[in-house]
């Protein structure tokens, strides 16, 4: 894909969702930065529903190390992965008391040093609460730019934010994130993808073949009892 072709496809994306934005709730780096890692194979929904009241119980790094683990991991014990979840969870706490003076650092590189932090989350972290332009690619961003041809099928996810990089200009980093991510959870679904409603099924080789196939696909054999009240 080329700029140009980017650029009509960023405008039409964001046309769709004017309103894209992080729906993880939170109210400081720390919350968010605690909410990233839980949603981790997770949706950001259930993460919603678990935070309402873990925040309010943990305020502070200090709070989560108060706790016995075994208490930590019944309070999010809804999320998938919650025992590894829980131990990395006072792991990074300690180390943000330790190193950090109980403050989020926001060097990504300082991040992704963190327990359970990878590219993804210190990326989300960075660009939602201290404004540094990045492009988190999780699973609907990894999807959309594939399927858009942004980005190649055998792409690994590092391949696909780095093309991300090129091709869309630096200060919309962030929005393209969250523009591509509500695009692929709202619109161009993993399973069933709305290409047939799709203002960009015209440059979307994806999309023409899906039509082509549903297009093509037999019509269901009618049952032989179906067949003999019609006739009768
Ligand atoms: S045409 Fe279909 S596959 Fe292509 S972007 Fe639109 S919804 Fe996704």
């Amino acid at each position: 894909m080329n700029a140009i072709t980017m650029r009509q496809t960023l405008d039409t994306i964001a046309e769709m969702f004017p309103d894209a934005r992080c729906e993880l709730n939170h109210r400081n780096p720390f919350e968010l930065l605690i909410a990233v890692l839980l949603s981790a194979q997770c949706t950001d929904e259930t993460v919603n529903k678990v935070t309402a009241s873990l925040f309010d119980k943990y305020k502070k790094p200090e709070d989560y190390l108060k706790v016995p683990l075994e208490e930590l991991e019944n309070d999010i014990r809804r999320i998938g992965l919650f025992r590894n979840k829980s131990a990395n969870i006072q792991k990074l706490c300690r180390i943000l008391l330790d190193k950090y003076g109980g403050e989020v650092p926001r060097e990504h590189e300082a991040l992704t040093e963190l327990p359970g932090v990878g590219r993804k989350t210190a990326n989300v972290v960075v660009s939602n609460a201290f404004d540094v332009p990045a492009i988190a690619v999780d699973t609907h961003v990894e999807r959309v730019s594939k399927r858009l041809g942004a980005a190649k099928q055998g792409d690994s996810v590092l391949e696909v934010e780095k093309k991300l990089m090129r091709l869309v200009p630096r200060d919309e980093w962030t929005i393209t994130h969250h523009r591509l991510i509500f695009f692929g959870r709202y619109h161009c679904k993993a399973q069933n993808p709305q290409c047939e409603v799709c203002p960009l099924l015209d440059r979307c080789k994806e999309g023409k073949a899906r039509m082509k196939a549903a297009l093509g696909k037999p019509r269901p054999k009618k049952q032989k009892g179906a067949r003999q009240l019609e006739s009768s």
